[in-house]
């Protein structure tokens, strides 16, 4: 079994991005600039925040951070994003989710320019990759993507089986495995709440990707021998023994699960690593579509 670790692959798309920076900045170019919009102040959005910030910071991007208050209306909100889509300085805009229930969240990601959606979430984003066009891929599926890449894992005739269907992870990553190409060309089966005969489908899947965000959801019994086992699950289950109060736990019995994977990835330390690198990829690329 080999760990898929998300540190050594997410340091190696980061320090690319840099030396491509540093060499931008050496012919006398600005940095990429991603702008990060935070309303309110969830625990757990904070944290994602201020690791993007940073790791801009690590990357030698530019980062701004709007925040806004848990009870700002739709409408300054609106207009923040529409501020933001006019700078011509920002190249990438992020609004972190999930936003208070009295914001229509699809609204206001539809208001974000496309160009400059490097979440990958706006409809157009969305159209472009179902057709297998260039487009911003969303930050998970796509990091991903990278790290699939980055193992060389075998994926052409295999049978992924994702669990969870949401537009953020399982639908588009769903999608991309089944694309034509390397690290593709999957046959795959998308389960979801509503599924029935999940063990049975799991036990058919070469490679399984859960994000469903249930802790220790698939078990051993469900992995069939040599499967790649991708864990997508974050969820802060209350620890007293943690200084925080709680630990990080994945979709996966990973203790268990691992005996029997050819691969795996850890959780922390797996994709929640990759996505931060690849929303530096999509704001990179970002950048150089709107300043060449
Ligand atoms: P979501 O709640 O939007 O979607 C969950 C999906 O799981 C739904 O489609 C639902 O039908 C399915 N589901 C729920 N219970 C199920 C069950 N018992 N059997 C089969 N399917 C079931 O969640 P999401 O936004 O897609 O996130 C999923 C998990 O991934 C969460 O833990 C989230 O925190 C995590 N996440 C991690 C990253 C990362 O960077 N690693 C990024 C995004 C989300």
């Amino acid at each position: 079994m080999q760990i898929l670790d998300g540190k050594i692959v997410s340091q190696a798309v980061k320090d690319e991005l840099k030396i491509k920076v540093d060499a931008l900045l050496k012919v006398g170019k600005r940095p990429p600039h991603l702008a990060a919009v935070l309303v309110g102040s969830n625990g757990a959005s904070e944290t994602y925040v201020a690791s993007k910030i940073k790791n801009c910071a690590e990357t030698g991007f530019i980062s701004s951070l709007i925040r806004l208050d848990e009870n700002v209306s739709e409408a300054e909100l609106v207009n923040a994003i529409e501020k933001l889509n006019l700078d011509n300085t920002v190249d990438g805009i992020l609004v972190q989710l999930p936003l208070p229930e009295h914001i229509n969240e699809q609204k206001i990601i539809g208001l974000i320019n496309p160009d400059k959606d490097v979440d990958g979430f706006h409809p157009i984003s969305t159209g472009k990759m179902v057709q297998g066009l260039p487009a911003f891929i969303p930050a998970t599926p796509y990091g991903i993507m990278l790290m699939l890449e980055h193992y060389n894992i075998q994926t052409t005739g295999k049978h992924a089986v994702v669990i969870g269907r949401s537009n953020i992870v399982g639908r588009p990553i769903s999608i991309l495995l089944n694309q034509a190409g390397p690290y593709s060309n999957c046959t795959v089966t998308v389960c979801h709440s509503r599924t029935s005969n999940l063990k049975e489908i799991c036990l058919q899947a070469d490679i399984i990707v859960a994000a469903l965000g249930k802790p220790l959801f698939l078990t051993a019994d469900m992995v069939k021998e040599n499967a790649v086992v991708i864990d997508v699950g974050i969820t802060r289950v209350a620890d007293a023994s943690k200084k925080s109060g709680f630990a990080i736990k994945g979709d996966v019995d990973f203790e268990n699960v691992a005996q029997k994977c050819s691969y795996i990835t850890p959780v922390p330390g797996g994709v929640g690593l990759m996505t931060i690198a690849a929303l530096l990829k999509n704001t990179f690329n970002a950048y150089l579509q709107r300043t060449n």
